[in-house]
């Protein structure tokens, strides 16, 4: 076996070789204290250090302002969909969405489920190859909120500018968190699954302005209120620890190299190797539109499935392992997350140059 593929899945996605170092050694010996990393409790003394160091860590990289609180719960991104509307809506509330792709419409189900939604923007009828700009949608003057997806990770679209709105955005930011800054004075809450950009599945972050927190009706559970976690810093049950520790870790090696600025770099010069070389052949063709690219995810086709198939096999039996697309759009997909090196990226768009010359 190699010593390490270039992985280039969705999520789990990859995750820089130093964490996974430190990690292996705190599963067996934490801090040369005798105990497990995950055999410590979570009231434990050494533990309560892990999870406010992260806490520290992710407030300083994206600048998380004083009145958010940074939550660590479980569930998976996937339970933000239901806890947002469950906890910001209720009644005859209702909240604004943005389709722009598979997550936004799991969303905006939840939401009709617990209270209801504006859909004002589709890009479902061409592919979800695009995110809308501002002036394409109106938001209903009585919505609470704007919900959108940052970077649609299926459909590797991503908006490059943040909505500009006078209602509060709520953004699943799954996909590129800690990709780029966020000027949270816009913002009522973000979340993002750990697995795409920053540690390992098992650990949602959720970042919530604290005006926000009293706002569930009473008919909400203790397990699914913002503030039950809110109010005992994530340590209400159980966390997620692990994936928290690692999270920390993760945060540890962004500051080392450059922060988010150095990290939003670094996505620009990457992708732009990526796209350059798609559009440099009419062999390969781009799933997003220009505007829209997303920096995380890059979406691609070659003329037949069939090319595909056997591109994506190649690739694997050369340590360029996960390009196969999502199902529900086939094609290939190149997830070139923040811990993705960019010495993968030249040895993909080399092996893409050999396979279009071997068989156009
Ligand atoms: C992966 C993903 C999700 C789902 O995350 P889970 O943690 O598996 O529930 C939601 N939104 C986006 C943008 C994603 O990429």
């Amino acid at each position: 076996m190699p010593e390490r593929i270039y992985n280039f899945s969705p999520g789990p996605g990859t995750l820089p070789q130093e964490v996974l170092t430190q990690a292996a050694k705190d599963i067996v010996n934490f801090n040369d204290k005798g105990i497990s990393l995950i055999e410590l409790s979570h009231r434990s003394k050494e533990f309560m250090a892990v999870y406010a160091e992260a806490e520290a860590d992710i407030r300083e990289l994206l600048e998380v302002p004083d009145n958010f609180k940074i939550l660590f719960l479980q569930g998976g991104a996937s339970s933000q969909f239901a806890m947002v509307p469950m906890n910001l809506l209720g009644g005859s509330k209702k909240g604004t969405y943005l389709n722009t792709g598979s997550w936004a419409k799991k969303a905006i189900k939840e939401a009709n489920i617990i209270a209801s939604s504006q859909v004002a923007y589709s890009a479902e009828d061409s592919a979800f190859n695009h995110v809308p700009v501002d002036a394409d949608y109106t938001v209903d003057a009585d919505s609470e909120y704007l919900y959108f997806v940052s970077n649609n990770t299926i459909y590797g679209t991503q908006f490059r500018e943040f909505p500009k709105s006078d209602k509060m955005l709520i953004c699943d930011m799954s996909s590129d968190i800690m990709s780029r800054a966020i000027d949270f004075s816009k913002f009522g809450l973000i979340f993002a699954g750990a697995q795409k950009n920053m540690g390992p599945a098992g650990c949602t972050i959720v970042i919530i302005r604290d005006d926000l927190l009293d706002r569930a009706p009473e008919t909400v559970p203790t397990m699914l209120r913002y503030k039950t976690h809110a109010d005992k810093d994530s340590m209400f049950n159980t966390p997620p620890c692990f994936a928290m520790y690692c999270v920390g870790l993760v945060c540890k090696w962004l500051k080392a190299n450059g922060g988010v600025a150095g990290m939003a770099k670094r996505n620009e010069e990457k992708a732009a190797i990526l796209y350059d070389m798609i559009d440099s052949t009419s062999f390969y063709r781009g799933h997003a539109k220009e505007g829209s690219r997303s920096l995380m995810n890059v979406t691609f086709n070659l003329p037949t499935p069939e090319l595909e198939a056997e591109f994506v096999k190649q690739g694997t039996e050369q340590g360029l392992d996960g390009l196969k697309g999502h199902r529900s759009i086939g094609g290939c997909r190149a997830s070139i997350y923040n811990a993705f090196p960019r010495q993968g990226v030249v040895d993909l768009v080399e092996f893409m140059k050999k396979f279009a010359k071997e068989n156009s």
